[in-house]
């Protein structure tokens, strides 16, 4: 990482440092972080002789090899106090209510904008919906592009930004057209560098965030945390973390519930971490009990499915999703639950 002696290079000395960089065969990629611009060297960064000529400018004032595996995420990284907003939140400062149906039912969409002014009453400040769904059967229903139409309106008529999943480059070309302003990547995904690397780059000018679940089989909290050091080392450091629960062990809830990695991936990392306990527990009785722990063990929001009426809804919302009346006595808890985070801070 190449640390200026200024907030960000300018043109001139842009182009030196990336000539420099390009001739030991390295990449150089620009993050904007709300306090500074980061500068990484991807690529090999041991080469003395690059580092000499790069610390040889007037103006770098270092070349940190910090020896992480993920430098960029690391809690010693410069990007360290980048922060993330969205929805009138500073990401950390106050509780981030992520909140909305599983899937937009095309045949219903009346349903999505209702529930979407449910939820910003309960106190959501972002609104989630499926357009496309990842289903484990080819015969389910998949989404429907209709339903960006109907995701926009919502937005228009809420004022909330919006967050939807994109699964491949096509899906994310036509959430960046329609300026969505949280991309999902789904638990299926997490793992999928290619599409993590795309969708970094695709995000990196236009303020987009990214919204990365925990994969399904993902072990070590780094295997997380490496996942998103693919979309920050494409250019976008606006990333939040989702646990969602792991490969089922629990009888009874869907997943197993991860909410406890909390303070291992603050121990970690700066990212922000917002946990969603319905696809973690699976059913909306749990829901309120997982959502409590998520914030107890320090995370700084949820990602909740609720819908106006679950039992009329498709995909998880039937099972899993609470109404909007619940969600908005939760939100009221939580908020209460809130200065737990700082009492317990991780070391
Ligand atoms: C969802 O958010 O509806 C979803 C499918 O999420 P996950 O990828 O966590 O299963
Ligand atoms: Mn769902």
């Amino acid at each position: 990482m190449i640390l200026p002696r200024e907030k960000k290079l300018t043109e001139a000395q842009l182009k030196e440092v990336t000539e420099i960089v390009e001739s030991f065969n390295c990449k150089l990629q620009t993050i904007i972080g709300t306090e500074r611009s980061i500068y990484a060297i991807l690529g090999d960064e041991r080469s003395e002789t690059m580092v000499n000529r790069l610390e040889g400018l007037s103006y770098i004032d270092r070349v940190d090899r910090i020896q992480t595996q993920n430098k960029l995420m690391s809690r010693h990284s410069d990007l360290a106090s980048h922060k993330i907003q969205i929805g009138g939140v500073t990401v950390g400062e106050e509780l981030l209510v992520i909140a909305g149906q599983c899937t937009v039912d095309p045949k219903n969409p009346n349903y999505f904008i209702e529930t979407a002014h449910a939820v910003k009453e309960a106190g959501a400040k972002v609104l989630r919906g499926g357009v496309w769904k990842p289903r484990t059967t080819p015969h389910s229903f998949q989404g429907d592009n209709r339903s960006i139409e109907t995701v926009l309106e919502a937005r228009a008529q809420t004022g909330l930004p919006v967050n939807i999943e994109v699964m491949d480059e096509e899906q994310l070309a036509i959430a960046m057209d329609a300026k969505i302003d949280m991309v999902q990547v789904g638990t299926r995904n997490a793992l999928n560098y290619s599409l993590l690397k795309k969708i970094g780059s695709a995000t990196k000018d236009n303020g987009t965030l990214v919204l990365l679940k925990r994969g399904l089989h993902m072990g070590k909290t780094s295997e997380f945390v490496s996942a998103a050091e693919y979309i920050v080392a494409a250019g976008n450091p606006n990333v939040l973390l989702c646990p969602r629960g792991t490969a089922p062990g629990l009888d009874g809830y869907r997943n197993h519930p991860d909410e406890s990695i909390t303070p291992l991936l603050k121990e970690q990392t700066w990212a922000p971490v917002i946990v969603d306990p319905s696809h973690s527990v699976g059913r909306a009785v749990y829901v309120p009990f997982c959502s409590a722990a998520a914030i107890a063990y320090g995370a700084d929001g949820v990602c909740i499915e609720s819908h106006l009426d679950p039992q009329e809804g498709i995909g998880d919302d039937p099972k899993q999703s609470v109404t909007p009346e619940v969600l908005k006595n939760l939100i009221v808890e939580l908020k209460g639950l809130w200065s737990l985070r700082t009492k317990f801070q991780s070391p």
